[in-house]
């Protein structure tokens, strides 16, 4: 991790320092081409004062290509400086949105219920180029505007030393506004950003779920949610940039009436040297300038300081689970127990899991059944460490699961989500998820078993098929079964069903399921279903609501001993079918 303590300039500097050479080379060109512009209107009053005034030709050829050599080594220092502050800016963002990836990954789902996914995305797109731009505006502003901004006032007060105080009214005032922008900016930017994670949030809900809005014919309600947060964002930006709209031009117009007062106060107090008179003009429209470039870079600042947080929220995010300092593998047949097993997500007051207790030994299947939010997935996203036990012990082979190694343990583990997600790619390279050094026979076993092989021998390419993003080619349960054959390839120990095999009609379910008992008996499988037909073909069930285990046994046992089962198997089946 690059760094500890949450400060906006720790973050900047951290990753400033890994380029501290080509950093330090933009830094030298600025120079260069800030110097370049502080000597010009100086040369321009020696030709003027000296050469037009004097009618010295030699004098005005001389001063005149001093100025063109330095104009050119300016002209020279701006590019350069414009070539590594470009590349040093991209190289640091870069930098820093890899670094938020790799830390994302290290996550755990309850970091990532917190963070929020879409917010994850603005900050890796968004918020990364914000502090892009602060670094390269800085390196552009930062130092030219207080160089020009000294080096012009200290050569106007060489010319006109009457003028001090006058200068010294000016700055305060300029500063004073300048110190308001930030402190009425800096909330507005903030919010800003959060109205965007909305925007972020509620178009990637749409865009992954257009299939059911168009269904449902809900784009009406659906477009009216984006325009509510399409609406907060641009109001939010509004209000951002009316602070700037009202404060630049302010600072402005303290300056330029400055220059005003101050030609002013010249023409009745010089005694005529009309090249400094206009040095003077000319040093005062770089302080000018250079104030509105401060005024400007601390507008990008209070965005990048809003940005800068966000990002490090993720950057020091606590995983929040621990890895065990000696971290053992799982040795044995795959046997799961749940110990008083209490689970609450957090920030939810009512626990999704209460008081769990049951065995599922090496090799045998559980069926998982109960209502709709009783807790099934929650329980068997427990077995892989998805989430860690509030309170009590799971254990896989006897041991406590948060002693083993996560990877390890993941290792031994498939899980069949409900959804499936397949990427884009062929089949065969999906499938290879599981296995990356797979045959083909092995390939065609896996897929045989899940009742996939027959399908994907239909197409014209074979497992060599290329799916779309997601799989957006293929049926709900084709995409199923190849999500079932791609977790049967791992070869796992431990078999986890969630629901998968939902969009089956019941006689390829059936086949997947008898498949799978005789092909993979070693396996302990824990699956869940809505359907009483399938888990009744398990072992034992499991019967939960409401967190809670309602009972656990074999069929026949839970038909006598279990009202919840019993009712569940009423509504699905018939009141006096007992098979
Ligand atoms: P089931 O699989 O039986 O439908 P779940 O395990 O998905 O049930 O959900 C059990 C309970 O936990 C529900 O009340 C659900 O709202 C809640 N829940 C599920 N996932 C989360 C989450 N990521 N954050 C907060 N609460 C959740």
């Amino acid at each position: 991790m690059p760094h500890r303590k949450g400060s906006f300039m720790n973050l900047i500097l951290t990753y400033i320092r890994r380029h501290i050479g080509m950093f330090a080379t933009a830094l030298f060109f600025l120079s260069l081409e800030t110097l370049a512009d502080l000597m010009q209107p100086t040369f321009m009053s020696y030709i003027v004062d000296n050469g037009v005034k004097g009618q010295s030709i030699s004098k005005i050829l001389m001063y005149g290509a001093m100025m063109l050599g330095i104009a050119a080594l300016g002209a020279l220092g701006a590019v350069m400086r414009n070539i590594y502050a470009s590349r040093t800016s991209q190289q640091i963002s870069m930098e820093m949105r890899s670094d938020i990836y790799r830390k994302v990954q290290t996550l755990s789902f309850e970091n990532i219920d917190r963070l929020q996914p879409s917010s994850i995305i603005t900050r890796i797109t968004n918020d990364v180029t914000q502090i892009q731009n602060f670094i390269n505006g800085s390196m552009r502003i930062m130092m030219k505007a207080p160089i020009t901004c000294i080096g012009a006032i200290a050569l106007i007060i060489l010319q006109t030393p009457k003028q001090i105080p006058m200068m010294i009214l000016i700055l305060c005032i300029s500063f004073l506004l300048i110190a308001a922008n930030m402190g009425f900016g800096y909330p507005r930017f903030g919010r800003l950003q959060r109205k965007l994670d909305r925007l972020n949030e509620v178009s990637r809900e749409f865009l992954s779920s257009v299939r059911v809005v168009k269904a449902f014919c809900a784009q009406e309600q659906e477009g009216e949610k984006f325009r509510s947060a399409a609406e907060d964002f641009a109001g939010a930006g509004v209000s951002a940039m009316r602070v700037a709209a009202v404060f630049s031009p302010l600072i402005n117009l303290t300056v330029n009436a400055g220059i005003v007062v101050l030609l002013w106060l010249s023409g009745s107090q010089d005694n005529g040297q009309i090249g400094r008179l206009m040095a003077s003009v000319n040093y005062m429209t770089q302080v000018l300038f250079s104030l509105g470039m401060v005024s400007n870079i601390l507008n990008t600042a209070v965005r990048a300081v809003a940005s800068a947080g966000r990002v490090q929220e993720i950057l020091m995010e606590e995983p929040a689970q621990k890895q065990a300092p000696q971290a053992k593998s799982p040795s044995g047949e795959g046997g799961v127990s749940f110990c008083d097993v209490t689970f609450s997500y957090a920030g939810t007051p009512e626990p999704a899991l209460e008081h769990v207790t049951f065995t599922a030994m090496p090799g045998e299947t559980i069926g998982i059944i109960g209502p709709t939010g009783s807790g099934k997935s929650t329980l068997v996203n427990l077995v892989p460490r998805f989430y860690d036990a509030t309170s009590g012990t799971l254990f896989v082979d006897g041991v406590d699961v948060t002693l083993l190694s996560q990877e390890k343990l993941r290792a031994e583990i498939a899980v069949v989500p409900q959804k499936a997600l397949l990427f884009s790619g062929t089949i065969a390279e999906n499938l290879r998820w599981g296995k990356p050094d797979a045959t083909d026979e092995e390939i065609r076993r896996a897929a045989q078993i899940a009742c996939a092989d027959g399908f994907v021998q239909s197409f014209p390419d074979g497992y060599e098929t290329n799916l779309g993003q997601g799989g957006v080619n293929l049926s709900g349960g084709q995409k199923q079964r190849l999500s079932l054959a791609r977790a049967l390839l791992k070869n796992p120990r431990i078999l986890i069903l969630d629901d998968c095999t939902s969009a089956l009609d019941a006689t390829t379910e059936a086949s997947v399921l008898s498949m799978l008992r005789k092909q993979c008996s070693g396996m302990t499988v824990l699956l869940i279903s809505q359907r009483i037909s399938t888990v009744m073909r398990t072992d034992r069930i499991l019967c939960l609501e409401d967190g809670r285990v309602m009972g656990f046994g074999a069929h026949r046992e839970l038909l006598d001993s279990c009202p919840v089962y019993r009712a569940i198997y009423t509504s699905q089946i018939g009141g006096d079918r007992h098979e």
